[in-house]
């Protein structure tokens, strides 16, 4: 990687972390933070809130949840500019952002894309009749709706990953007068271990969720779905929990994604179509362990942007002459550890798993100590972000070794 450009303007690298959430922000507190000034952050995001995506179900419902200012979770060693990038010039160095101060030309010698994903439109007929949860905007549209379904109305959730349990068992408890369904077409709950499955199953049933596997759904029109079958199934309101996908800007940039329009890089974060962008959480595609992409996950999410930080840190050193001798990017080393699952408030499951994120047969974690663990896992995402803006570099994450030797603070999805 060459030595970025500093001859015509400041003598300070200048990163562009585009998107303020889990990865984005991470990125940014870390690399203000262990860099001590030598490299200018900023970050755009459209709005000025820290949204915690994993609480998008409690959106849906109306639970209350707390949206943290950004400005002051990233702290005064980032500047944050309130936007949306809607053109990207890698080569140039130019991002285009347009915010509610207008559109404005942003500046930078390396960009860290950290642009989540969506639920994907449903890949079906009809799909301007079904409801997304998988951001923001997305819930907000969904909780007016599942407000105004009168009593006896039937909601579907399509989709069994752990979205699609987490939404379902939602709406089934904060909404006991419906009718809630869940349509996948695995098994329900067949990622889990076979413990993990037993509770999964019992919980939906206590929820009076009725949920089908091996089902898919073809195509909606109001009122009702069509399925694979040949049948048709009545659905007042149909929740799509069925994947999710990149924003568009790095494919319409020019940079190389995936199918899933995610940026593919290497196994240090940076693009293999432009080593000027480095792709982060959801919106990066870096080979895993297993040889696939890692997870969509917050156990993917922090580390990713926590490393994309250092690899740029270490550029940035090295270009000041304060780092002589630098090797080649690290690859990221991350092991996962377990999934917490929420079904509703009284209910949780931690399924532990192996370090490529496939379920262990150790016993699941269910019951009170699973609630209270996913307590902590929800309160505990914002709290990551401002921990390590205040003590940089604390953020570490369990290794493809056994992770007990190997981190200090993990954090965990
Ligand atoms: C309901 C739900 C429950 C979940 N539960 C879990 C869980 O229990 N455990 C787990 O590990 N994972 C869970 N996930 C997945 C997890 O939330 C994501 O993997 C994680 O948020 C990814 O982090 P990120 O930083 O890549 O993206 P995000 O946190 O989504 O942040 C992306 C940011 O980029 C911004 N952005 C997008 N485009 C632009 C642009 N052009 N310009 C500027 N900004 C832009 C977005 O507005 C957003 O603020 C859940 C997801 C959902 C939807």
């Amino acid at each position: 990687m060459s030595a970025f450009n500093r001859a015509s303007h400041s003598t300070r690298m200048r990163v562009l972390v585009v998107g303020g959430g889990f990865a984005g922000a991470m990125a940014a507190v870390r690399l203000a933070g262990r860099s001590k000034g030598r490299v200018e952050v900023t970050v755009v995001n459209p709005r000025a809130a820290f949204v915690n995506r994993i609480r998008m179900h409690h959106v849906a419902v109306g639970r209350p949840v707390p949206f943290p200012s950004l400005s002051s979770l990233l702290g005064s060693g980032v500047t944050f500019v309130e936007g949306y990038v809607t053109a990207l010039e890698p080569e140039l160095g130019r991002a285009e952002v347009s915010g509610p101060a207008g559109i404005r030309t942003v500046s930078f010698d390396r960009v860290v894309l950290a642009t989540g994903s969506t639920t994907e439109r449903a890949p079906i007929a009809g799909h301007q009749h079904v409801y997304g949860v998988g951001d923001i905007d997305a819930a907000h549209r969904l909780r007016p709706a599942l407000a105004s379904l009168s009593e006896g109305s039937t909601v579907t959730v399509v989709g069994g990953g752990l979205t699609g349990l987490e939404t379902v068992a939602e709406i089934a408890e904060s909404r006991p007068d419906l009718d809630a369904r869940l349509l996948t077409a695995g098994e329900i709950g067949g990622w889990f271990d076979t413990r993990g499955q037993e509770y999964v199953r019992g919980t939906l049933g206590r929820l009076r969720v009725d949920a089908v596997g091996g089902t898919r759904v073809r195509a909606a029109e109001p009122g009702r779905l069509h399925l694979d079958s040949g049948i048709e199934v009545p659905s007042d309101l149909t929740v799509w929990c069925g994947g999710f996908a990149a924003p568009p800007l790095p494919r319409e940039s020019g940079i190389a994604v995936d199918e899933q329009g995610a940026v593919l890089t290497d196994a240090a974060m940076r693009s293999i179509s432009h080593p000027s962008v480095l792709a982060v959480g959801d919106s990066g595609h870096a080979p895993g362990p297993g040889g696939g992409r890692y997870s969509m996950s917050c156990q993917f999410a922090f580390p990713s942007g926590a490393h994309a930080a250092d690899v740029l840190l270490r550029e940035a050193l090295d270009d000041a002459g304060e780092n002589p001798g630098r090797e080649d990017a690290d690859a990221l080393d991350l092991g996962f550890l377990g999934r917490c699952v929420s079904l509703g408030r009284r209910a949780a499951i931690l399924q532990l798993t192996d370090k490529e994120d496939v379920a262990t047969g150790r016993s699941a974690v269910t019951g009170r100590t699973a609630v209270m663990i996913k307590r902590v896992q929800l309160a505990g995402m914002a709290a990551a972000v401002s921990t390590e803006r205040r003590l940089p570099g604390l953020v570490r994450w369990p290794k493809g070794e056994p992770v007990t030797a190997r981190h200090t603070q993990t954090v965990t999805g």
